[in-house]
C-alpha cells in the first residue's frame, strides 16, 4: 500500500442499513489527470449474503407494497433531488478525466433516464402492482375459461455490476427499471471511479426518498455474493466480454437459472453513403459524428464509433478532413476550460488501450496522433493518462481480423473503404453484433439495404442525413426510451427500452382460469365476469363509488337511411359503400349500404352517455376499436358499456377509467368493441 492512500478518505460501502468500511487498508485511487489519490477502496471482511438477504428482505417488500404510481413519483423525487446537487457530482467528476460535457452525459444523462422512467411509470403503467401483459386468451367456447399473462416484481435482488466509464449514468440507468419494477438493488460500481458513485449513492440515501434497502452499495470486490443468488436473483453486468462470460458462468448463476444480462465489448460502425461524397451535407455530419464519438469521455464509451466504414473514393478526403479536426482538440486537464477531451480514466486503462492500438496497427496504419507521445494544453503529462485521438486506415477490411475484434477503448477509430453496399454492410456485420451502428446517407435505397443488413446484429441503428441534423440524438447515445444493448459480442443484453426493461425485473407468469378468478387476480374486468347493474348510471359515481364490472345495458336505436344520409352529408364522408346501394353490393363485405362506423361510435356515445354534470371529466379516446359486423339501415343498436379498469392517479383528485364498451345488433351480434377512456373525479360532489 502507498503512502498515498493512507490520507485519503476510504470508501464506504452501504450495506445492512449502514455505511461499512473493509477490513484492509484500501487501494488507492488516482485523479486521471493529475495523478493525486482521490480515494481508497476495499471491501473485505463485508457481510455480503447478509446484504443480499437484507436487500430481498427488506428493500424488497418495501417496494413490493408501493404502486407502480407510487414507484414512479419515488423516482421523480430522486430525480429532482439529485438534481439540486448535481454541481458537487459535477466536482468530483473531473477527477474521473471527465471534461463538463462528460460529466452532462453521466450525470445529467443519468437523471434525466430517472425522470424518463418516472414519466413513463406515471403514464403508461397502472397504479397497481400487477401488470397485466396482453390480451385475454379465451381457451373455452363457452367462455368459461381463459388466459392472461401477468407481470410480477422478481422476489430477490438485482446485482448491478458497472463498468468505469459512467459511474452515475451506469448506476442510474439500471436503477430506474429495477426500482420501478419493485426490486432492490445492490450496486457494484467499478473501482476506478467508484468515488462519485459513492457520493451520489450517499446523496440518495440522506434524502430518505426510498425505502431502507431498496438500495446497497458495495465499493471494491462483491467478495462472495454471487455465490448466494438464486433463481429470483438477477445480475446485469456492464463491461469487458471476459469478465463478463466468467461471472456468466458462475456455479450459482448457472444452477439457479439466475438471470444474467450482459452488456460487453462493442466494434460499433459508421457508414457513410455512397450518395455522401464530400460537399454534402451528409458528409459534414458523418465527420462531426465521428469525430465527436472519438472525443466524447475520450472514447470510453461503449457505444463509441470504432469502425468508420467509408465509400474507396471518398476515403482520402476523409482521413484528411477527420485528421484536421481532431488535431483541433486541445486535450489537457478537465478543470481546465480550454480541454475539449480528457484523459482516459487511469494510466493502467492508457497502457491497456495502447497495447490494442498495437495490436491493430499490425493490420492498420495510425494517420492521425502519436500514441505514445501525447500533446496536452494542461495537467500532468507523466502522472496524467492522456491520449491525443488515435485514427487509423485499414486498406483490405475484408482479409483483416484485429480492426473488427479488438476494441481498444480510447479515442481510437480505424477507417475502412468499401466499394458496394454489400460490402459495407459485411464489414459492419464482421463486428458479430454490436450495440450501435449509424449510416449517414439521403438515399432511401442505401438506407434500406443497410438496415436491414444490420438489424439483426444490432440492437440500435441510428440514420443521419440533413433533414435531421440538427435534431439527432446522436450515434453515441442510449435514450431511455429506446432499447440499449446487442447481441453476440456485444453481450447479448437488452437495457432501457422504455418499460421493456421493467419487465426485465418482473417474471412472466400465464394465469389460466375462470373469468371471474381471473379478474380477480388482474384487478381488471374481462368478458364473462361479474358484472353488477344498478339503478345509479355509472356515469355519475366517482371513483370513490364505481367499481370494477359495474355496467349500463343501455336502451335501443334503430339506424335509418335518413340517419346514414344526414350523417354523410353533414361529416362529408360520402363514402360509396354508405351512399351507392349497387356499389356497396358489388362490395366483398356489404349486402348494400352499410352505416359508417364512426356513426354507429358516435350513436352508441349518445345511448351510453348521462349528459348532466358529474364525476366524469373528460373522454380522452378510446383503444382498440374494432367493426365486426356491418349495421344496415334498420337494424337496432344497444350498448352493454362495463368498467373495465380504474386507475386512481397518485397526487391528483382524478384517475383514469377504462370501459369495455360493446355494440350489438337486434341479433345479438357485435357491431363494434372497444374500450372508452376516462377522466374521473375520485369524488364527487
Ligand atoms: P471489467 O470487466 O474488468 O470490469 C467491469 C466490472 O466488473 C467492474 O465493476 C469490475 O469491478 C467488475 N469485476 C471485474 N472482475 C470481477 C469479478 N471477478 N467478480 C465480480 N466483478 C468483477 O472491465 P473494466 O471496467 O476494467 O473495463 C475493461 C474493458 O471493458 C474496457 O477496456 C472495455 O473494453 C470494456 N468496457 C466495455 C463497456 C461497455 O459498456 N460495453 C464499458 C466499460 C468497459 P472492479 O473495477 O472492482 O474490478
Amino acid at each position: 500500500m502507498t503512502k498515498a492512500a493512507t490520507e485519503v478518505r476510504r470508501l464506504e460501502s452501504y450495506l445492512g442499513g449502514a455505511w461499512r468500511k473493509g477490513a484492509g487498508d484500501g487501494v488507492p485511487l488516482l485523479d486521471a489527470a493529475t495523478g493525486v489519490p482521490v480515494a481508497g477502496i476495499d471491501s473485505s471482511g463485508l457481510d455480503f449474503a447478509g446484504a443480499l438477504a437484507y436487500g430481498r428482505d427488506r428493500g424488497g417488500a418495501a417496494l413490493r407494497r408501493l404502486s407502480f404510481h407510487d414507484r414512479a413519483a419515488m423516482l421523480k423525487a430522486l430525480g429532482q433531488a439529485l438534481t439540486a446537487q448535481k454541481e458537487e457530482f459535477y466536482a468530483l467528476s473531473a477527477a474521473t478525466g471527465a471534461t463538463r460535457a462528460d460529466g452532462w452525459i453521466d450525470i445529467e444523462g443519468g437523471i434525466g433516464t430517472l425522470m424518463s422512467y418516472a414519466a413513463k411509470g406515471r403514464r403508461e403503467l397502472p397504479n397497481t402492482r400487477v401488470l397485466v401483459d396482453g390480451d385475454v386468451e379465451p381457451l373455452a367456447k363457452d367462455g368459461s375459461f381463459a388466459g392472461q399473462h401477468i407481470l410480477t416484481p422478481l422476489q430477490g435482488a438485482a446485482i448491478h455490476i458497472n463498468a468505469f466509464n459512467f459511474p452515475c449514468w451506469g448506476m442510474l440507468e439500471k436503477l430506474a427499471p429495477t426500482l420501478l419494477a419493485g426490486v432492490p438493488a445492490i450496486v457494484k460500481p467499478a473501482s476506478q471511479t467508484a468515488y462519485l458513485t459513492e457520493l451520489m449513492v450517499r446523496r440518495i440515501i440522506e434524502s430518505g426518498i426510498l425505502p431502507e434497502g431498496a438500495l446497497q452499495l458495495v465499493c471494491g470486490s462483491i467478495g462472495d455474493l454471487l455465490d448466494h443468488v438464486d433463481g429470483q436473483d438477477i445480475v446485469t453486468f456492464t463491461g469487458s466480454a471476459a469478465t463478463g462470460q466468467k461471472l456468466k458462468a458462475h456455479p450459482a448463476i448457472v444452477h439457479n437459472a439466475t438471470r444474467f444480462t450482459m452488456e460487453a465489448d462493442s466494434l460499433n460502425a459508421a457508414i457513410l453513403g455512397l450518395d455522401a461524397g464530400p460537399g454534402t451535407e451528409e458528409f459534414d455530419l458523418f465527420v462531426k459524428e465521428v469525430a465527436r464519438e472519438m472525443t466524447v469521455k475520450a472514447g470510453q464509451k461503449c457505444t463509441a464509433i470504432r469502425r468508420v466504414i467509408a465509400p474507396r473514393r471518398h476515403v482520402d478526403a476523409l482521413v484528411s478532413t477527420l485528421r484536421d479536426r481532431l488535431a483541433r482538440t486541445p486535450v489537457g486537464n478537465p478543470a481546465d476550460e480550454a480541454a475539449r477531451m480528457g484523459p482516459l480514466a487511469s494510466l493502467g486503462q492508457r497502457e491497456e488501450v495502447r497495447a490494442r492500438i498495437g495490436e491493430l496497427a499490425a493490420e492498420a496504419e495510425i494517420v492521425a496522433g502519436d500514441p505514445a507521445n501525447p500533446t496536452i494544453v494542461s495537467g500532468d503529462a507523466a502522472a496524467g493518462a492522456f491520449l491525443n485521438p488515435i485514427l487509423l486506415y485499414c486498406d483490405r477490411p475484408d482479409a483483416a481480423r484485429a480492426v473488427h475484434a479488438v476494441e481498444a477503448f480510447g479515442p481510437v477509430a480505424t477507417v475502412m473503404p468499401y466499394d458496394e453496399v454489400d460490402e459495407a454492410v459485411s464489414l459492419a456485420r464482421r463486428g458479430s453484433g454490436s450495440l450501435v451502428a449509424s449510416v449517414f446517407t439521403d438515399d432511401p435505397a442505401f438506407a434500406v439495404d443497410v438496415v436491414t443488413g444490420l438489424a439483426p446484429f444490432h440492437g440500435r441503428i441510428m440514420i443521419g442525413n440533413r433533414t435531421s441534423a440538427k435534431t439527432a440524438t446522436g450515434h453515441g447515445s442510449p435514450l431511455p426510451v429506446l432499447v440499449h444493448g446487442g447481441p453476440g459480442r456485444a453481450g447479448g443484453g437488452e437495457e432501457l427500452g422504455g418499460l421493456r426493461s421493467v419487465a426485465h425485473y418482473m417474471q412472466r407468469t400465464a394465469v389460466q382460469g375462470a373469468p371471474a378468478l381471473l379478474s380477480a387476480v388482474t384487478g381488471r374486468w374481462i368478458q364473462g365476469a361479474p358484472v353488477r347493474d344498478d339503478a345509479i348510471h355509472p356515469f355519475r359515481k366517482s371513483l370513490a363509488e364505481l367499481k370494477v364490472g359495474d355496467r349500463l345495458v343501455t336502451a335501443k336505436r334503430t339506424v335509418t337511411l335518413e340517419d346514414v344520409e344526414h350523417f354523410a352529408h353533414f361529416t362529408g364522408d360520402i363514402f360509396y359503400a354508405h351512399m351507392d346501394e349497387e356499389a356497396a353490393k358489388a362490395n366483398p363485405f356489404f349486402d348494400g349500404r352499410v352505416a359508417h362506423g364512426y356513426l354507429i361510435v358516435s350513436f352508441a356515445a349518445g345511448l351510453f352517455v348521462d349528459p348532466a354534470p358529474g364525476p366524469v371529466l373528460a373522454n380522452y379516446g378510446v383503444d382498440n376499436l374494432r367493426f365486426m359486423t356491418p349495421v344496415y339501415p334498420g337494424d337496432t343498436l344497444q350498448v352493454e358499456l362495463t368498467c373495465k379498469e380504474i386507475n386512481p392517479r397518485s397526487g391528483a383528485d382524478h384517475g383514469e377509467v377504462r370501459w369495455d364498451c360493446r355494440v350489438t345488433n337486434q341479433k345479438g351480434a357485435t357491431a363494434a368493441h372497444y374500450d372508452v377512456l376516462t377522466m374521473v373525479a375520485k369524488t364527487w360532489p
